[in-house]
């Protein structure tokens, strides 16, 4: 079942959003050769607790962390650990915090220094794709809409699509109806209303979209052990159209990158 949110509800999100937003945009500056998982999972749990909210991921589904941090053919679900990253590496951090009984979900992967042409490639895809999606969020649209989407832009370069991972509705709960596949048919599925509220998310691989699962329960890789990129953000319909409740405006103060990606899309 759909529940669509009230704009007061929407105001809430936005602040458990932008918890999520801030704390990518602290890590941003600490991901550098040399820095632990583990580390940075430490540094997001104060910071989130800090700023008056939970973190939203730890317990939950008897998941041990704050943060999902997920290196190089890592898809998503990766358990922070004592390894220190290393220059060429990319990370997907993936975080979640609960505010006035809200849930933010955001993510974002990082490069830890300089990375090669094709992996960066890979990250700008990805993070493009996740743009074309929440452009098709709106009312009159269906969740297949956002999907075929974000699938085409990223299959025309030959990227694997993760089918077996998707983005979800997001709430008082981490995943609310609807699901949100980064793949899918034009036209199908359910229909977008006002005050939806979901996380888009897709998680792209440079090589093959199989994937398979460590035995530690969580950690999701790809088959073949090739890279895999994931972009996440909290997204609203409000007069019709798709808001961001999350920014990576944060990130890209500490790292001094422009852009205006997000701006047909501002709250
Ligand atoms: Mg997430
Ligand atoms: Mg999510």
């Amino acid at each position: 079942m759909i529940i669509p949110k009230t704009k007061e509800e929407i105001e809430k999100m936005r602040e458990a959003a932008l918890v999520v937003s801030k704390t990518l945009g602290m890590l941003a500056k600490e991901v550098k050769p040399g820095v632990t998982t583990l580390y940075l999972d430490k540094l997001a749990e104060e910071f989130i607790r800090d700023h008056d909210a939970v973190p939203g991921f730890l317990g939950l589904y008897d998941f041990p962390n704050t943060l999902c941090v997920s290196p190089n053919a890592q898809v998503v679900h990766g358990i922070p650990n004592d390894t220190p990253l290393q220059e060429g590496d990319i990370i997907s951090i993936d975080c979640g915090a609960v505010k006035h009984e809200f849930y933010g979900d955001h993510a974002y992967t990082f490069p830890v220094g300089e990375v090669t042409p094709d992996v960066e490639k890979l990250l700008r895809i990805t993070k493009e794709s996740l743009y074309v999606g929440i452009r098709e969020f709106k009312t009159g649209n269906r969740v297949g809409d956002v999907g075929y989407a974000i699938q085409q832009y990223c299959e025309k370069e030959g990227y694997g699509v993760v089918r077996e991972l998707v983005g979800h509705g997001l709430g008082k709960t981490m995943h609310e109806d609807p699901e949100m596949p980064n793949y899918g048919r034009r036209g199908r599925g359910k229909k977008f209303v006002e005050g939806m509220t979901v996380a888009i998310e897709p998680m792209i691989n440079m090589g093959t979209k199989n994937i398979k699962q460590l035995k530690d329960g969580w950690t999701i890789l790809t088959r073949d052990g090739k890279p895999s990129a994931h972009f996440e953000h909290d997204v609203a319909i409000v007069n019709g159209k798709p808001k961001l409740l999350s920014t990576f405006d944060y990130i890209y103060e500490a790292l001094g990158i422009q852009s205006n990606e997000e701006d047909d899309f501002r709250f």
